[in-house]
């Protein structure tokens, strides 16, 4: 297919963001079109792995339940329009000190939104979830019923084919080389052709910053871990071992679920805040390897889930984009009206990413926001740079990142 033409709206990077943002503009009758450098629903950025985990008491940003809420409604939505399982709510757990952040970020998540789950003793939490040894003695639990797991390439398909049926058109296997500003809107640059568009919204995760210059969202390395059960399969099946998310310490959570999809139960421990790297996407190592990807998760899950083999079965690279904050970027660029930001998804956005579609959607059209976005804003951090200040390398990076909370799932 020739690249060109002229649009209302242009789409660059048809990921977890960038699809929802497609199908909630095209949704709404404009002219859209989507561009993605690989095939869709790849493995080489943020949304493969076959499971992400939803929940709506979401202790990231007091905010944040209110889009996870919107979320789920367009989720379903999703669903009806294309005839496809994309969410699959079976409930989850989470587990720590009464005063931490898994078990009292999502106490006062779910309080702030009048949202239902049930707090659970030390005895109940073991009762119920036996599969979870080395529980502290005072450790607690908080039981979210709304929580479960998405199928993020079932997602992306899904949000790209009903784009496709509203009238959206998909260059897929094409690379945006450059935005370029062109009177009211812009020119979109391919290797094979120019795109011209009012608008163009940037949802290339991992890539955010090679079209817009000055944003800041650090990709990261981050394996996606399966583990096999040692001698009980039944015990890890997902209707037994759901959703959890467990204390580790102040900075991170082991996260996961039970065996399903052909695959055994998945398992991660959230990145240290303090050792990640900036990576290129580009030249991401693509190999897995013990010492890097998994040694420091075996050692833990021999004394907190003793039932898995702590040897993964299956381990695949992928990448965290991580803003300034830990919060996403939706919204027009400060300086740049032409263009929108959807991306840099922290560790936790697949969950949202109906939700952030349909912000950029209302940010284009001028429709009134029906979530608060604030905190999504990419000027939110003043000064000229989208994102806030640069944190690569900077002795600031320690002090922003020690702030923030990224890699929650
Ligand atoms: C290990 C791990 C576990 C996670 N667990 C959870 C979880 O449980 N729950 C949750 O809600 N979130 C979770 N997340 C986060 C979630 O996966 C991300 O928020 C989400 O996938 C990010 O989507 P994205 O659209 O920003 O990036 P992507 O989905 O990677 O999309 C970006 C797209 O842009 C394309 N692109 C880039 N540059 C160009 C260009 N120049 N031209 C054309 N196309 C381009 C890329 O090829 C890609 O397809 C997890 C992330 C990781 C890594």
């Amino acid at each position: 297919m020739t690249v060109g033409g002229r649009y209302d709206v242009v789409v660059v990077g048809l990921g977890a963001f960038g699809s929802q943002a497609l199908w909630r503009l095209a949704r709404r009758g404009l002219r859209v079109a989507g561009v993605e450098q690989f095939g869709l629903a790849h493995a080489l950025g943020s949304s493969h792995g076959a499971t992400r985990l939803f929940r709506l008491a979401c202790l990231e940003h007091p905010e944040l339940p209110a889009l996870a809420t919107a979320s789920r409604r367009l989720w379903r939505e999703l669903e009806a329009a294309t005839g496809t399982d994309l969410l699959q709510q079976t409930g989850g757990i989470m587990i720590g000190p009464p005063e931490g952040r898994a078990v009292a970020g999502t106490v006062r998540a779910a309080d702030r939104h009048a949202l239902a789950v049930t707090t659970l003793s030390p005895a109940e939490v073991s009762e119920r979830f036996p599969q979870h040894a080395g529980l502290a003695p005072h450790w607690g639990g908080v039981w979210d019923p709304d929580a479960g797991i998405l199928r993020p390439e079932a997602a992306v398909r899904a949000a790209v084919e009903a784009a496709g049926a509203s009238g959206a058109t998909v260059f897929d296997g094409v690379r945006v080389r450059a935005i370029d500003p062109d009177g009211s809107g812009a020119v979109v640059r391919t290797a094979t052709g120019a795109l011209r568009a009012d608008r163009v919204v940037v949802s290339t995760g991992a890539w955010l910053t090679a079209l817009v210059p000055g944003v800041v969202a650090e990709p990261v390395r981050v394996p996606l871990l399966w583990f096999a059960a040692r001698s009980d399969p039944a015990g890890f099946t997902l209707d037994r071992f759901g959703v959890f998310i467990r204390h580790y310490d102040e900075e991170r959570t082991i996260w996961g679920h039970g065996a399903t999809l052909g695959e055994p139960a998945k398992v991660g421990l959230s990145p240290d805040p303090r050792h990640q790297p900036r990576v290129d996407p580009d030249h991401l190592d693509r190999s897995v390897d013990a010492a890097t990807d998994w040694a420091h998760l075996s050692a833990v899950l021999g004394s907190a889930l003793p039932g898995l083999d702590p040897v993964p079965a299956r381990a695949a690279p992928c990448m965290i984009t991580n803003s300034a904050d830990g919060q996403f970027l939706a919204g027009p660029v400060p300086g740049r009206p032409e263009v929108l930001l959807a991306g840099a998804c922290s560790g936790h956005g697949f969950k949202h990413a109906p939700g952030v579609g349909e912000i950029v959607a209302r940010a284009v059209t001028g429709e009134p926001q029906e979530v608060e976005t604030g905190y999504l804003d990419p000027a939110r951090f003043g000064g000229d740079r989208p994102g806030g200040r640069s944190l690569a390398g900077a002795d600031q990076l320690v002090v922003g990142r020690t702030a923030q909370r990224p890699g929650r799932s």
